[in-house]
């Protein structure tokens, strides 16, 4: 079947079998188009909490679908591949974090979104990158365990002034974001020189520090709205430029580097999709000792942000 073949039927099916769609910002053009639901993955787990649905495909990758799952325990959450996997979420595991705790008695465990489900049951509170600085802050206590991401705890350490100990610590990052570098800005914003810079608090700080804006897809997506710039260098991964572009078809986004491809995101593909639907195939279960612990360290972040 053509792309074009492929995506008619996933909506015929999905409209006979009563699924609803939601994608990440990260994914194929073809994916987000037919997605009933796109965003940023904490967007999409409370929208699949408002929807009347009893099926969702979610597409985007492994702790995403988790997080999903622990929030909407009575819905059936199905993907289309078990490959599509994060590396920075799986970096961290809870051995390890459980050795962090004991070595640090006394502080506090903060989690970014982006880590497995496991790990989330040995959390006070789960962050995203828009509210990690907001969540440390409304913690008691200056000294914090923060995982799996260095760079991030890196931004959260400068803008909080806390004590932040990464975990696991170098090997913590997404490679994604991890690789851009302070020549390539330079680079980008000669070839742009009218350009604004957005990036992603996972990017190393000689990047951060050379950008307009900093923040997560969520973010991104509505800087225009409030920034009559007319053009944009975007330090993300690749795929985010066609929701900036359909959501501002006015301005121009460049990629800070093409070759920013989230893997595990890119794992997902219209044929996998198709074959998900059509056989109710690869449904999301995790264990009750997870659906009622890890619930609690994400409730905790719905609390501070009211
Ligand atoms: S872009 Fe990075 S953090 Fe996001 S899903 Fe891919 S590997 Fe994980």
């Amino acid at each position: 079947m053509t792309n074009e073949e492929l995506m008619n039927e996933i909506i015929k099916l999905k409209e006979e079998k009563g699924y609803k769609i939601l994608g990440h910002n990260y994914l194929i053009g073809d994916i987000l188009d037919i997605s009933d639901e796109t965003g940023d993955s904490l967007a999409l787990a409370r929208k699949a909490m408002e929807m009347d649905a009893d099926k969702i495909m979610f597409i985007g990758v492994d702790f995403m679908a988790e997080t999903l799952k622990i929030l909407n325990p009575e819905k059936r959450i199905f993907v289309p591949t078990r490959a599509s996997e994060c590396t920075m979420a799986n970096s961290l595991d809870r051995e390890t974090l459980i050795k962090f705790k004991e070595k640090y008695p006394n502080a506090s465990v903060v989690l970014y979104v982006n880590s497995t489900a496991e790990c989330k049951m040995e959390a006070d509170c789960v962050c995203t990158s828009a509210n990690a600085i907001e969540i440390v802050n409304n913690i008691d206590n200056d000294t914090i365990l923060f995982g799996p991401d260095k760079n991030l705890a890196s931004y959260v350490a400068e803008k909080t002034g806390k004590t932040i100990i990464p975990v696991p610590g170098d090997d913590g990052f997404c490679y994604v974001h991890d690789e851009f570098k302070k020549e390539e800005v330079l680079v980008a914003k000669e070839k742009y020189p009218n350009a604004k810079l957005i990036t992603h608090p996972e990017s190393p700080k000689e990047v951060r520090d050379l950008s307009e804006y900093i923040g997560g897809t969520g973010k991104m997506i509505k800087i225009p709205l409030t920034d009559d710039t007319k053009d944009y260098i975007i330090g993300t991964e690749a795929g985010m430029i066609h929701q900036l572009k359909k959501n501002h078809p006015d301005r121009n986004f460049y990629p800070l580097k093409n070759s920013a491809i989230c893997i595990g995101m890119k794992k997902n593909t219209l044929k996998n999709l198709y074959e998900a639907l059509k056989e109710d195939k690869h449904e999301i279960i995790l264990s009750d000792e997870i659906m009622e612990k890890a619930v609690y360290s994400i409730e905790n972040m719905f609390k501070v942000m009211g």
